[in-house]
Order: C-alpha cells, then sequence, then structure tokens
C-alpha cells in the first residue's frame, strides 16, 4: 500500500479507522530502507526491534487504549541524541562504540508517545558542517539526486525523511543543521526557540546554540512532533518554564494581515538567482493569500557568519575536552605517558573538522585573542539579537532563503572549509539571536533540486511561523514528496 508514502497525520488517522496496523506501518517502512538504503546511506544504526515496538502499540490500540496521535508513527532520531542501549556515535570514531546509559529527555517522550524508533541517522561529525560528508562512517546521498549531498548535518535524518525511509525525524540545529538538508531534500525542517525543547541527553556541540528540531514531509506533520517535544524539563538548566499549546491543532491557514519582513542582506549576489527567484515566488504567493509585505534592513548580517564560528568554536572546544580517551570512547593503544595518550587519541578519534573547529575555539579564548574575538563576538550577538527585535516591532514574520545554493556535489567545497562556512550566513543569525525559524520547500532548480524558504519568527512564535508555512503549503496545493529515489 506503500504506507512510507503517507503523512504522520494521514497515518494516524488510518490507525485509529482500523484501516492499517502499526506493523503494517513499519513494515513498510522496513521494506523501503531496504531498498533505498544502499543508495542513500540515511543510517548509521538501525533498530532491531522496530517490529516489537509496533507490535505494542497494536496491542495497546486493539485493547482500546487511548494513545497519542503519533502512536504508531516511524521517527528516525540524529545519532547525537542519547539512546539507551542503542550506540550513539555522533558519526565519530571517539563514540564509534558507545552506549548510553540513558535517553534524552526528547526520546523517553517520543518512547512514552508509542513512536516506533527506526535507527539513528547520519551526520556531520559531531554536528559541524553542512553537507553530512565530515561523518566518519559514510556519506549519505541526496535523494533527489544520488550524486549530490543532503545537506548537514543533520543530512541522514533529512535524506532519511525525504526518501520514505521514516515518517519523522529529530535533527539538532546549532547554526542551520535542521533548516538546510530540510532545505537541500525538499521537506520541512523546524529549528525552534532555545530553551523550548530539552537538550538532556544531546550530545553538546555549542551548547547556548544548539536545539532539537523536527522533521517531516508537511507542516502539520513537522508541527506534531514540534509539540510531543517541547516543554519544560528540569534536567537541562536552560529550559524555559513554560506552557505550550497543541501546535497541530491550532494550524491555520488564515494570514490574512500577516506582516512579512524581507530583509534585502539576505538577497545579495552570494544567493543563487534561481533561490532568489524560487524565494520572492514564494512571498508573492502569501502575499496574495492576504499578507502584507515590507522589504527592511538588516545591517549586521554580514557579521553573523564570523560571530557564530567564534561563538560555536569557542563552546566546541570547551565541550569536546571531555573526551580525553579516559573515561568513554576511543582510547589510542600503545602510549607511554598520560600526556601521549591524551594527544593520541585526541588525533586519532577526532577528524580534521573537528580539529579545525578545536583550533579555533581555542586560539578565540586564548588570553591574547579573549578580547580581540570572543568579547567582540559576543558584542555582535547582542547586536544582532537588537536587530530582530527592532525588526519584530514591524513585522510579524521574516521571509529568507534557508541557503544561497540549491543541494551541492561532494568535494565541492572541501578544499574551502571558510567558504562552506560563508554558506550558512541565512540560518545562523536565528540561533546566534535563539529564534524559532523554518524551512519549507519552495520550488526546484533547473537540475530538479529542491530550494527552502525560511520563516523566523519572535521567540515562542513557532505558532506564527507555522502558520505561515501552513498557508504556504495550502495555497502552493501541498508538498510533493520528493526523491528519485
Ligand atoms: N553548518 C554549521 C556548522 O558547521 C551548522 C551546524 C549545525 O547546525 N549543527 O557549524
Amino acid at each position: 500500500m506503500k504506507l512510507y508514502r503517507k503523512t504522520a497525520s494521514e497515518l494516524s488517522a488510518m490507525l485509529r479507522k482500523r484501516e492499517c496496523s502499526a506493523a503494517e506501518i513499519c513494515k513498510d517502512t522496513l521494506a523501503r530502507i531496504h531498498v533505498a538504503e544502499d543508495r542513500i546511506g540515511a543510517y548509521i544504526t538501525q533498530c532491531e526491534d522496530v517490529m516489537q515496538q509496533a507490535q505494542k502499540v497494536d496491542k495497546a490500540l486493539a485493547a482500546g487504549e487511548v494513545l497519542h496521535p503519533l502512536a504508531g508513527i516511524p521517527v528516525a532520531v540524529k545519532d547525537n541524541i542519547s539512546t539507551k542501549g542503542i550506540r550513539t556515535t555522533c558519526a565519530s570514531r571517539m563514540l564509534e562504540h558507545y552506549v548510553p546509559p540513558y535517553d534524552a529527555t526528547v526520546i523517553e517522550k517520543l518512547r512514552r508517545a508509542g513512536m516506533i524508533l527506526i535507527g539513528k541517522t547520519n551526520l556531520d561529525e559531531f554536528a559541524m558542517g553542512a553537507s553530512t560528508e565530515t561523518s566518519y562512517f559514510k556519506k549519505t546521498h541526496n535523494p533527489h539526486n544520488t550524486e549530490y549531498v543532503p545537506g548537514g548535518s543533520s543530512g541522514g535524518s533529512a535524506a532519511a525523511v525525504a526518501a520514505g525511509e521514516t515518517i519523522l525525524a529529530l535533527g539538532s540545529d546549532t547554526g542551520g543543521s535542521v533548516r538546510q538538508p530540510a532545505a537541500f531534500c525538499g521537506i520541512v525542517g523546524l529549528k525552534p526557540t532555545y530553551g523550548s525543547v530539552s537538550r538532556y541527553g544531546l550530545i553538546a556541540y555549542a551548547s547556548s546554540l544548539d536545539q532539537i528540531g523536527a522533521m517531516g514531509r508537511s507542516v502539520h506533520d513537522t508541527a506534531m512532533l514540534y509539540s510531543l517535544i517541547c516543554g519544560y524539563d528540569k534536567m537541562d538548566a536552560t529550559s524555559v518554564q513554560k506552557s505550550y499549546p497543541d501546535f497541530a491543532a491550532a494550524c491555520s491557514a488564515d494570514i490574512r494581515g500577516l506582516r512579512i519582513g524581507v530583509p534585502k542582506e539576505y538577497f545579495g549576489d552570494n544567493v543563487h538567482p534561481a533561490v532568489q527567484a524560487a524565494v520572492w515566488k514564494g512571498i508573492r504567493l502569501l502575499e496574495r493569500g492576504g499578507a502584507v509585505v515590507k522589504e527592511i534592513s538588516f545591517p549586521s548580517m554580514e557579521y553573523a557568519v564570523n560571530a557564530y564560528y567564534i561563538i560555536a568554536s569557542a563552546e566546541a572546544s570547551s565541550n569536546l575536552a571531555r573526551y580525553d580517551g579516559v573515561r568513554y570512547g576511543f582510547r589510542a593503544e600503545k602510549t607511554d605517558s598520560l600526556t601521549d595518550m591524551y594527544v593520541k587519541t585526541r588525533s586519532l578519534g577526532f577528524g580534521d573538522e573537528v580539529k579545525r573547529r578545536i583550533m579555533l575555539g581555542t586560539f578565540v579564548l586564548s588570553t591574547e585573542c579573549y578580547d580581540a574575538y570572543y568579547k567582540k563576538a559576543l558584542l555582535m550577538q547582542r547586536r544582532i539579537k537588537q536587530e530582530f527585535a527592532d525588526a519584530f516591532q514591524m513585522c510579524d514574520v521574516l521571509i529568507t532563503p534557508v541557503y544561497p545554493t540549491a543541494a551541492f556535489q561532494p568535494g565541492a567545497l572541501a578544499e574551502h572549509p571558510l567558504m562552506r562556512y560563508t554558506g550558512d550566513i541565512c540560518t545562523v543569525p536565528a540561533n546566534i539571536a535563539g529564534l524559532p525559524a523554518i524551512s519549507v520547500p519552495c520550488g526546484m532548480t533547473e537540475q530538479g533540486l529542491p530550494i527552502g524558504m525560511q520563516i523566523t519568527g519572535p521567540h515562542f512564535a513557532e505558532q506564527t511561523i507555522l502558520n505561515a508555512a501552513y498557508a504556504y503549503e495550502t495555497l502552493c496545493g501541498g508538498f510533493p514528496m520528493g526523491g528519485a529515489v
């Protein structure tokens, strides 16, 4: 029946009407993985108990229990989110054999809701990258054209959703890693407000920017998953004490009077004409739906990438200091002193990109450079936050591209890490300011590669950006399930 092609909302309704069982959904998804995974490479680890999980849900449904709407729906999880008893690698040699003794808070929530954990997805090592090429284990391919990258760092999650190897997925977004791969793979990706989803059990990259996000093939699906994972958690000191509505139930396509700001700096010469055209077409469609469009300016945008890479690397250098070969993870053999063991463990356990960030982070935090780089980056962060606050006086949401181009080919920028960093220009501002932002598919390039449109809102305005995204999806007649594979 090709159940794997359906949305979570459709499957949820079918389950309740007994038109299908969780076991059938899972069997179909596993069969799809069997066919597609060789070409896509989305997963690092596949769960062995998928059918058992499904049978449990079917039993509860048969017994007449009232279950969460997402019960029985397959979900894939980025492999930097801790899963009890299931290896969690961060796509690094350092954690190749690491099996967490506890579940992340978001995983507890998925399990409690009866979602079916399908497997752990590939990523750039420790979530550092934008193409999923820096994984120690494998490359993931874009389902629309396997010669292109799926984006990153949550490339495995995005590719799995796009290819039908899962229905929903979790990613993490420190500087765009949910939104950019969603854009490259033609799906929806939501990076929530900082503090709305617990980071407990998310293996840290840059703690002040990291946020777990939801990925799906429709806005409603993405809203359902977000509604499940958000909420206060005492295990995360940065979690915000606040109650949240049911975002999916409240989705409305009525955007009459919605004030859309379009910051001109996001449409510079670096942004490919096909991307500019597709995003503008999306904006015009929303305008026809009753939104009011206003061009605005965001002058500090040009410093966002610099500020991001300084702050993110500084925090990464500190967070990754724990991988010393002593407590857990990889340890180099044949070493002749403690220092030698540290050096060899970290030299062999981390890949080049991770080492580059650790060195950059250590450098900007050093006594000589702290004022010149780190402190300035924090000042810049303040200015960016202020500019967003000013913009949201005049507008309800901002609409921009997600990435300056569509997906690129592997190795395209390997020689130029700096060029790769500048590609993050459209996504990092939301992380720097802690704002929610969503990526929705808004067109294709001539080569048939998806393009994404980003909708950003004020803190905790998830409902507003979801509604704008939902209105867009409705106006354009729904997002086709992409993927030539
Ligand atoms: N591409 C960005 C980086 O490499 C974003 C990564 C992320 O969001 N995890 O840091």
